[in-house]
């Protein structure tokens, strides 16, 4: 028998297994835009298969892809295909799925720049990309992160770090402990990671002032308490239930008069500032000191793909930044810094290939098809008796009711067994809705009409069976 390393040389010469991955990978996307869009039973009964102990020995290679393949392929859901509305999950594009291969290959870390060269000359040419497509200041940089919850995270770092340094106290070296107090000022309808991460920044999620809403979830200007200089005043692009935009103009330059700090949580919704026909929804946001957004989402990119974006370099870095004998720094850009790892894999490599594969006219096009396919729903399903419309369409975002909430979960259940398409539920102002989220480029006209069917088929069902 050979030893370890001799097996896994001899894996790398007969690349066999990368070959097999690709197949099952190629006959995987064969099915995404027909299948169930929920796994199917059985499927999820084929999980029981995971359930081993660590095996004693090694397993060979092929049969560990096959095991994935036979059992995992099955019980995906198929968010890749045109018939996925839950939360904002989006697909891919192939050039995504292809960059991606690539830089699997290369397995890079785009910590400093002489651990992934190409790594960190990709970052810098994104973040200057995204600082021009979100109009943004042009000293603004950018780190690329795991996710919104983290970029949320980043940005709310960088704030509570810059408001110390105001007050002469460094937050790195001193911590929260006699801390002069920041105040953070937040709509009732923020997202959870906003909540969380006032969690785990030590300012604590009691001491938020909560500003009440209008029916579209966005905040009441004339409800906002007055700000000063210790302050940092949370804003949302795109509610997560009706996809609505907070007034960034007139709340950005109340924060500004009074040297406040601003960030805003768009997820999904910063995108809108990319398109010609929507960029009304985000005036004024490049007012803001901080934002975060997802790629994942709107845009399309693989999972993984969060950015958060700052207006104030030094205080980005400042919150985020470590040190050690053997950091090697260069004048060129060393990613890590704008990060809250060190090690974290090349995820620019994705987003830089899909962003050169769309170029400008192309994420207008993708990211307005998106709103066109919410409001042709809303549209149709408005039409269906039994369903109702309850948010204004502004973004990708639908919120569909039935008469009453036990209507409304039953046939959300139903839907949802139907497997034709998936959504989730949430609560609207304290009644229970089904929430539509349009993120896919695959999604067509032809997803709309199935989907409007199974909506129908399922209050048919649940009606009928009474
Ligand atoms: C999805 C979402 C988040 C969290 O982003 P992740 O990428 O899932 O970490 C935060 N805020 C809003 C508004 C979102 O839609």
């Amino acid at each position: 028998m050979d030893n370890l390393q001799e097996r896994i040389y001899k894996e790398f010469e007969g690349k066999e297994i990368f070959k097999q991955a690709l197949d099952n990978g190629l006959d995987y996307l064969n099915t995404i835009f027909d299948r169930n869009v929920y796994p199917s039973e059985e499927a999820l009964q084929g999980l029981k298969n995971f359930d081993e102990e660590l095996p004693e020995h090694s397993t060979d290679a092929k049969q560990v892809l096959t095991q994935l393949h036979q059992y995992g392929s099955p019980a995906t859901t198929a968010t890749m295909g045109g018939r996925y509305f839950g939360f904002v999950a989006s697909s891919v594009t192939p050039i995504g799925i292809a960059a991606k291969n690539l830089a699997t290959f290369w397995d890079q870390a785009p910590a400093m720049h002489v651990l992934s060269p190409i790594g960190c000359k990709l970052e810098a040419v994104v973040e200057q990309w995204l600082v021009n497509l979100f109009n943004l200041p042009k000293d603004s940089c950018a780190g690329f992160v795991s996710g919104t919850s983290t970029a949320n995270l980043c940005g709310l770092a960088a704030a509570r770090y810059h408001i110390l340094k105001k007050n002469n106290w460094d937050v790195s070296k001193k911590g929260l402990r006699n801390s002069p107090k920041i105040r953070i000022v937040t709509g009732k309808q923020a997202h959870a990671t906003v909540t969380k991460a006032i969690g785990i920044l030590g300012l604590g999620s009691d001491a938020i002032e909560w500003v009440d809403v209008d029916q579209q979830g966005r905040i009441l200007t004339e409800s906002v308490p007055e700000l000063d200089q210790n302050t940092i005043l949370i804003l949302q692009a795109g509610n997560v239930n009706s996809g609505a935009f907070d007034n960034f103009k007139e709340l950005c330059k109340k924060a500004k008069a009074v040297d406040a700090w601003v960030h805003i949580d768009g997820a999904f919704g910063l995108w809108a500032q990319t398109v010609e026909r929507l960029k009304h929804l985000t005036l004024g946001m490049e007012l803001a000191d901080s934002w975060a957004v997802d790629a994942h989402k709107t845009l399309n990119t693989p999972y993984d793909n969060g950015i958060v974006l700052c207006a104030n370099r030094e205080a980005l870095i400042s919150a985020l930044h470590m040190s050690g004998s053997y950091i090697v720094q260069s004048d060129q850009r060393d990613g890590m810094l704008y990060t809250p790892e060190m090690s974290r894999r090349a995820r620019i490599i994705e987003l830089w290939a899909t962003l050169k594969y769309l170029g400008k006219s192309g994420v207008d096009e993708l990211v307005h098809t998106l709103y066109e396919r919410a409001k042709l729903f809303a549209d149709t399903i408005r039409t269906v008796d039994g369903f109702n419309v309850e948010n204004d369409v502004v973004f990708n975002q639908v919120i569909v009711r039935c008469a009453t909430d036990e209507l409304t979960e039953k046939v959300l259940h139903k839907i949802q067994e139907l497997r034709d398409c998936w959504l989730g539920g949430s609560v609207w102002f304290g009644k229970k809705v089904m929430r539509v989220s349009f993120c896919s480029w695959a999604t067509t006209e032809n997803d709309i009409t199935i989907a409007v069917n199974s909506f129908r088929k399922a209050l048919e069902l649940i009606t009928s069976s009474k």
